[in-house]
């Protein structure tokens, strides 16, 4: 006996110094992604002429409402911005999509070379009136003060156009002429799905069988005190962006009828009972594709405790998973998310109805699709009573595709923001809202959702919120990255 249990002692002892042995090992050859780069003084710019003209193009409203397209506010900003950039608008071809959208071409000299696309998003969210008081300063009003532009489109996405065209003008202005060919492409109703924007853009581009070396559009940002672990700000390059569904989920009964005499099995208890089996039954989680990447890239840069813990996935993805299911953005990125949103039942409060319904909305996790979730959904409440369909009046997209990380845009766009900000870790990342960037993967295998400008979580909350601002400095650090992408980009 005492023989059997110094046998198992040693063979636990044996495997504990292999275990520590081989997280000794990973750790220390968990290696550093970031880009070797040389510094780079950026292009000068003129904070209060730059901050002036974005600030006047905040004062036109382009609220994107669901039902209607304020028309006024388009044209009057599109004309502001043809007389704001005169070089972009007399050197580049441009052709205007569905009215409100813009398509701009500045030709390269080396026509062997595949192009490239920036794009961004005209249209803004509106504010609630009852919000409106609560703002700083009015959010059309294109305020500069404090250090600050204030107003809606800020930081989504009036930065991302005006920006662009800031460096493109001002790169014609310093006699620069692209080699590769470049297209800008503004959208003008990201806000309500991006249908007769973007999508009639991507479509444009294909019919003219234009594929693009990479897409760049809005998505992710440079966080500050994102990532427990890691005392670096981090630039997030989204890589791939999650689906969108959301399925209508029906309980029919055959009682209905009169309320003083309710049957065992009504409607509205069944179609809560099936509501609540979902929520005790989340999706699988699972750390892949985009967001293994980002630890890959993340984790060599944090504290050790964590670094370790990164390093050895293999072990202890169990403790992270459990630990990312506990934040909301955190838990969204792991897993397809499940959203109750909307409720229809009865007609009158003594009357039993046969029918009852609720819409939930998912967002899809890249590696599953519409069916594979309508499949999940339908194994979960295992009830022939429940009709499930996916419902049509809103979109339906299934989660793209990963775009590389060891492709010529992920690698210019990297090195571009370390040389713009050399103090920040690069990252790539999935997006977990929406964006136009979806649109494009038709064009380009290689598409990237980032916008670059340095928030805190603060700053976040401002996006579609009260208060959207964006400092002077940021402001001016978003042009010199886009001057500074397009020189890297085509040489
Ligand atoms: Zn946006």
């Amino acid at each position: 006996m005492r023989k059997l249990l110094r046998r198992i002692f040693r063979f636990s002892l044996l495997a504990l110094v292999i275990i520590t042995g081989i997280i000794v090992i990973k750790t220390i050859s968990y290696t550093s992604r970031q880009v070797d780069f040389s510094a780079i003084t950026p292009v000068a710019i003129n904070q209060e002429d730059v901050a002036q003209r974005l600030g006047q193009a905040i004062t036109f409203p382009t609220i994107s409402w669901t039902s209607s397209v304020d028309t006024s506010a388009f044209i009057k900003l599109d004309s502001y911005l043809i007389r704001s950039f005169p070089l972009v608008d007399s050197l580049l071809e441009h052709k205007k999509i569905n009215q409100f959208s813009k398509v701009y071409k500045w030709s390269g000299r080396n026509a062997r070379l595949s192009p490239i696309l920036l794009t961004g998003h005209l249209d803004v969210v509106p504010v609630e009136t009852a919000d409106e008081n609560e703002w700083e300063y009015p959010p059309f009003s294109g305020k500069i003060a404090d250090q600050y532009i204030w107003g809606r489109g800020a930081l989504d996405d009036k930065l991302a156009i005006v920006g662009i065209l800031e460096a493109v003008e001002q790169l014609i202005k310093d006699g620069y002429a692209p080699e590769r060919t470049v297209y800008l492409a503004c959208g003008h109703d990201e806000e309500t799905g991006g249908t007769y924007g973007a999508q009639a853009i991507a479509t444009y581009f294909a019919q003219e069988d234009i594929h693009f070396e990479y897409v760049m559009d809005e998505g992710m940002l440079i966080v500050e005190d994102a990532v427990a672990g890691l005392s670096k700000t981090v630039a997030i390059i989204g890589i791939a962006e999650k689906g969108y569904a959301t399925l209508t989920i029906t309980a029919q009964v055959e009682e209905a009828g009169h309320s003083s005499m309710p049957p065992e099995t009504t409607a509205v208890g069944l179609l809560s009972e099936s509501l609540q089996r979902l929520s005790e039954h989340p999706f699988p989680a699972d750390i892949d594709g985009a967001l293994a990447d980002f630890f890959d890239y993340v984790g060599p840069e944090m504290n050790l405790p964590y670094r370790a813990l990164f390093a050895n996935r293999w072990l202890t993805d169990p403790l992270i998973i459990a630990q990312l299911s506990k934040g909301k953005a955190t838990n969204a990125s792991i897993r397809t998310t499940i959203a109750p949103t909307m409720l229809r039942a009865g007609i009158k409060d003594n009357v039993l109805p046969s029918r009852a319904s609720a819409k939930v909305n998912f967002r899809i996790k890249p590696g599953e699709t519409v069916e594979s979730v309508l499949n999940y959904v339908r194994t979960v409440i295992d009830d022939e009573r429940i009709i499930l369909s996916v419902s049509q009046e809103t979109d339906v997209a299934e989660p793209t595709p990963i775009s590389a990380t060891d492709a010529f845009g992920f690698e210019v766009i990297q090195k571009t923001i370390q040389e713009i900000f050399p103090d920040v870790v690069v990252a790539p990342g999935l997006v977990i809202g929406a964006t136009d960037g979806k649109y494009y993967q038709g064009v380009s295998e290689n598409v990237y959702r980032f916008l670059p400008v340095k928030v805190t979580n603060d700053d976040l909350k401002r996006i579609h919120g009260t208060d959207e601002r964006i400092s002077l400095e940021g402001y001016e650090q978003v042009i010199q990255f886009y001057y500074q992408l397009l020189k890297n980009s085509c040489q």
